[in-house]
This record gives C-alpha cells, structure tokens and sequence, in this order.
C-alpha cells in the first residue's frame, strides 16, 4: 500500500521587495507518494522552484513562508523531535515549518536532497569533484552518528581547519572511508573510471558528466525525497535523455521518492506518476499522468499541451499560449483567476473570486476552474478586449492540440538513449 511521504498545505512564500510584496506561492496544497515521482510542470515564473525551495527550507530574505503547513513522514524525526516540539508532531507526521532552522537544516541530505539547475555553478571550481563528493558523504556520516546536530556535522571545519587537513593527514576531515563512497556513487551515476575523475576538477567535466557528478553528490545521503529542479535545462537533447534515463533507473533500483521540477511535458511524460501544472504561484490541475493529459480540465493545461511540438504531425502549426505570466505583485494581483486574461473560455463567472480545487473526475484528479462545475458557455464569455488592450485568444484555440503521449519519451523528446554509454558525453 502506497502512502504520503509528504503532505503541504496551504503554503504560502512571499518576496518582499522594494516594489512591493511578491506572491511566488500562494496556498500550495500538495500529496507525494513514497516511491513516486511526482512532477511540477509550467512557464518560467510560475513558482516551481520556489516551491522546490520552500520545502527544502531554503528561502532567503527577502523571501520567507508565511503560512502553511509541510508534513513530512518519518517515524525516527517524530522520536527526536516530540519532546521539543510536541504540536509539530502528528502520528507519524512532523510539520517541517514547526522546527528550529537547526532541526531542519539538519535534515537536508539525508531526508531532503536537490539537484539544481546549473552543475557549472553549483561546483566548487578549487576541489576536485572527489573531493566534493567525499565532503558531502562525511557531512552524511557524522550526521548519522549524531542524527540531529548540525554542529556536528561542521564542527572543526573551518577554512583554517581545512587548510590544515590538508597539510596533517591526522586532522583529516574527510575520512577514507568517505572517498571510497564518493568513488563509488560516481561509477552509480555511470562516470567512466570513477577513481580517475574524482581527482579532476568541475571544468574538466562535461556538462552531462557534471550534472551526474551533481546527481551522485545529492544521493549521498540517501535522501528520502530528491526534487530535481529543471535537472536537465541546461543539456543538449541527447544527454538529457541518459540524464532522464539516469533518474529513472535510480529511482527504481532504490525506490526513492523524486519531486521533478520542469516545464518541459515531454519530460513529465516519460517520468512522472503525478503530475501538478502550476501557473501564478498555485496548483491550478493535479492528478496522475492520465487525468493530465487525456482527461485535463483547466484551460491552461490544454493550453500547455497545445504548444508542445509532434515530430509525427510534420507541417501542424503549434499554439502556443498567448501572453505572459501574470506580475505576482500584491498590489496588481486581482481577486479572480490569474489565468483568465489569457485564457479562451474565460466567463463572467471566473471574475467572481479565484477557483477553489474541485474533482472533475478520479479522486487524484483536481482543477481549480470554474469548468469543473460550469460548462463552457459562449453568451457569458468576456469580450476578447476585456482586459485593456490585450486580446484573448477564442474558444477554440487549442482544439485538437495533437498530443498524444508515447510515455516511452514524450511529445517532442529525442528517443530514449541508452544509459550504458555514459562515456559519451566526455569532453
Ligand atoms: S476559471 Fe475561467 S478564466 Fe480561469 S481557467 Fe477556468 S475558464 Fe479560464
């Protein structure tokens, strides 16, 4: 039987900035299963990454959560934490946003692990990717030991602490043991002759090659939860396959629980479980992979869909959405839906207040849109002038989208490359 390893509700992360107070996420409801993936797709701007960070607790100022709850499963955090922190606990749940920074920086690596956007940047370009890799698998090590201590995990590693290391094999920091592993994770992750490429540095790496680098360093705790953030973004077509590839073997051999973050569907499709499709800072569909693309509801959806390419209908003419993402400023956000300047079938219903989530269909499968109630009708549409001087697409826009799914790659993905020649990609 399947169960939630994390639930968030109600979220909400605000910037607040000179210009005003930015609604990034505003009331996120989400449910991941243990050993799914789950996957966040929509346009640049609409919240993803912020979300991926909320629950990875690493907003900085001037960003900060203002509300919600994240309820994580795991029955050794409620034993540590009960004591302290007894309203955070819930069976076998702990509300993340209940804890000091300490308890939840705590849990980064070995509850919580990200892949981030760009390996090139996220590298230390002075060590070796070995080197990386056995720091982060030490950190891992001394927090198993003291579970709960995130001085622990630090303590004697200075920069002159370093420095000495390196000088005095008695004041090691990271230990063989550690290097071992690190050599170990790079042959997981498919790195050709681990031990020499683990004393060779970030830019003699590959971009494929350093984001497996990246995925090794995050699977050095044995997270519970990887969320990937747009892993892929930054590769060319055919390396994007083996990195998806990758991802998807990993997760079948250790059953890890993946919270994929992309705007790419064909990347949705040939991953993920359960998809959720985001736009201005809220869930507007969710559910499995079926009720998103066949039995999709909200407008934006269908709009999404409509604007992926199909290698087998040559010469089609693809939709795509008009218009931008709305500002996630406060003050010039309406009290509506914040689609319904660009969507097709807006009514005079939608302007009412925002949608609330409604099941159209399967339990999993919830729109907030007014359509889950109301059939589309052609006398209540607004004018297509009726937000100033943009024009709204007609109803009729994204019909026949053309987008079925092979989930064996996705609209418009390459096809699967094999994941045994990772050798590839080198430079
Ligand atoms: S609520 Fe109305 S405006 Fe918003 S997506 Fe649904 S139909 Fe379009």
């Amino acid at each position: 039987m399947t169960e939630d390893v994390l639930r968030v509700n109600d979220l909400s992360t605000r910037f607040f900035t000179t210009e005003g107070q930015v609604n990034a996420v505003s009331n996120l409801d989400l449910r991941i299963e243990r050993g799914e993936i789950f996957g966040i797709v929509g346009e640049s701007g609409s919240g993803k990454s912020v979300t991926a960070r909320s629950v990875m607790n690493l907003i900085e100022s001037p960003g900060e959560i203002t509300s919600g709850e994240i309820w994580y499963r795991n029955r050794d955090l409620v034993e540590d934490v009960e004591g302290d922190y007894p309203d955070a606990v819930d069976g076998e749940f702990v509300d993340l946003l209940a804890l000091s920074d300490d308890v939840r920086r705590s849990l980064r690596g070995t509850s919580f692990s990200m892949i981030f956007q760009d390996p090139e940047s996220s590298f230390n370009p002075t060590l070796t990717v070995g080197e990386q890799l056995a720091e982060a698998v030490e950190v891992q090590r001394r927090a198993s030991a003291n579970p709960r201590s995130t001085r622990a995990r630090t303590r004697e590693y200075s920069l002159g602490n370093y420095l000495l290391s390196t000088v005095l094999p008695s004041q090691r920091y990271v230990s063989e043991a550690s290097h071992e592993r690190a050599i170990e994770l790079l042959e997981l992750v498919g790195i050709p002759d681990p031990v020499e490429r683990a004393d060779e540095y970030p830019h003699e790496y590959s971009g494929g090659m350093l984001q497996r680098a990246m995925i090794a360093q995050a699977l050095a705790g044995e997270p519970d939860l990887l969320i990937a953030d747009e892993p892929t973004t930054a590769l060319d077509v055919t390396i994007q396959a083996q990195i998806l590839d990758l991802l998807d073997e990993l997760q079948a051999e250790t059953g890890m629980t993946i919270l994929l973050i992309t705007h790419n569907l064909g990347v949705i499709a040939r991953m993920c479980d359960q998809v959720g499709v985001m736009y201005a800072g809220e869930i507007v569909e969710r559910g499995t992979l079926e009720d998103v693309f066949d039995g999709h509801v909200h407008p934006y959806t269908e709009g999404l869909l409509g604007s992926v390419p199909d290698l087998e209908r040559a010469g089609g003419r693809l939709q795509p959405i008009p218009g931008n993402v709305p500002s996630l400023l406060d003050h010039e956000m309406d009290d509506r839906c914040q689609f319904a300047d660009r969507c097709p079938k807006a009514m005079e219903d939608c302007l009412e207040h925002p949608p609330e989530f409604d099941a159209p269909g399967s339990d999993h499968h919830e729109v907030r849109c007014v359509l889950t109630e109301t059939e589309y009708d052609e006398s209540r549409a607004l004018p297509a002038d009726y937000f100033g001087g943009k024009e709204r697409p007609t109803a009729d826009a994204y019909a026949d989208p053309g987008t079925d799914i092979d989930e064996s790659t996705g609209p418009g993905n390459p096809p699967r490359q094999p994941v045994d020649e990772p050798g590839g990609d080198r430079p």
